[in-house]
């Protein structure tokens, strides 16, 4: 990647996207392309024609897609299917038909079987069968390493996958309705605290484990892997722990000074048991993550609920 190359962040208001964006302007890169949801509906097969057609952009970053918690993934099954099939095929294509030089396509680790061995290589993907809650959404992003493979091999794009486990960080997502776990228990707590609620109520039984990385971590491995890496098949990105959720929400009622009590509702998914990500591949690369969790979270809580208070 060059500082005159024209990047393409799709999904650039986004918690991974604007990452990106922050990451790379450290860097000294200028010569971005962006597009708001309003301006270009990346679902729409002419909008995204027209678009790669009139930008001709060097690189793309595919941060774009559909996402959401455990709630959100099980209760939007069809659109967490076709928005994320349609953005991606669209986003590929075009980036194949304009000589995009590399494509960074994201994913998930929830690609993964349920039930898989822990910590889960890259190739367990397709070796059992997926979490229901969010089936959907794991199925669009299996197809989309499979179109960049795809690509690949009949074209010679040079389009790479990568797998993040759970993220967090600034722009993330605080609608109890639709986030993933951090932010929603980030939000709980600190209401609970200013509202002196008793209890807080955390979904599940508490013993589901889940790895965390911060947005910027993230986006530091992307950048990396976008200068150093250009294989078929998937990479993980992770930090290669996990704790369990009820771990997770003692350590943010800590962090957020709350006194109350936590209660668990069982009525709520668990979703799948464990997924920890084996990122083996990437540390031989020599990329590792550096925000611990304490300080990622702390953090977080006080930009999001402290700073603008
Ligand atoms: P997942 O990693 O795809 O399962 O997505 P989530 O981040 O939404 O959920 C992770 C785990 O945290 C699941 O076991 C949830 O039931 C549990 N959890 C506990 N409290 C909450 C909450 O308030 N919101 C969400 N989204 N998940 C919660």
């Amino acid at each position: 990647m060059d500082k005159n190359d024209k990047i393409y962040i799709a999904g650039h208001r986004g918690m991974v996207g604007s990452a990106i964006h922050r990451r790379l302007k450290k860097e000294g890169f200028e010569n971005f392309v962006f597009r708001t949801s309003d301006q270009l509906d990346l679902r729409s097969q002419q909008a995204v024609a027209d678009f790669f057609e009139k930008e001709k952009p060097g690189y793309v970053f595919l941060a774009a897609a559909k996402v959401g918690g455990i709630l959100a993934n099980n209760t939007y099954r069809a659109e967490f299917l076709y928005d994320n099939l349609m953005i991606q095929s669209n986003v590929i294509e075009n980036s194949y038909r304009q000589g995009v030089k590399k494509l960074l396509f994201l994913g998930s680790s929830c690609i993964y079987p349920k039930l898989a061995p822990q910590p889960m290589k890259e190739d367990y993907l397709l070796t059992g069968q997926l979490e229901y809650t969010n089936e959907p959404y794991a199925i669009a992003k299996i197809a989309g390493i499979k179109m960049c493979d795809a690509y690949r091999s009949q074209y010679g794009c040079n389009f790479i996958s990568v797998m993040p486990t759970n993220l967090y960080g600034p722009n993330d997502n605080y609608d109890l309705n639709t986030s993933h776990v951090l932010p929603a228990l980030l939000r709980k707590f600190h209401e609970a605290k200013i509202e002196k609620k008793p209890e807080v109520i955390v979904w599940g039984s508490g013993n589901p484990r889940r790895e965390f990385l911060h947005a910027d971590d993230m986006a530091d491995a992307c950048v990396f892997l976008m200068k150093n890496y250009n294989e078929e098949g998937l990479i993980n990105i992770g930090v290669g722990e996990d704790l369990s959720i009820q771990e997770l929400a003692e350590m943010i009622k800590d962090i957020v000074g709350y006194k109350g009590k936590i209660v668990f509702d069982a009525s709520k998914p668990d979703g799948t048991p464990r997924k920890l990500m084996d990122v083996s591949k990437l540390s031989a690369l020599g990329w590792k993550a550096a925000i611990s969790l304490k300080d990622g979270i702390s953090e977080v809580y006080r930009n999001k609920f402290l700073v603008s208070a």
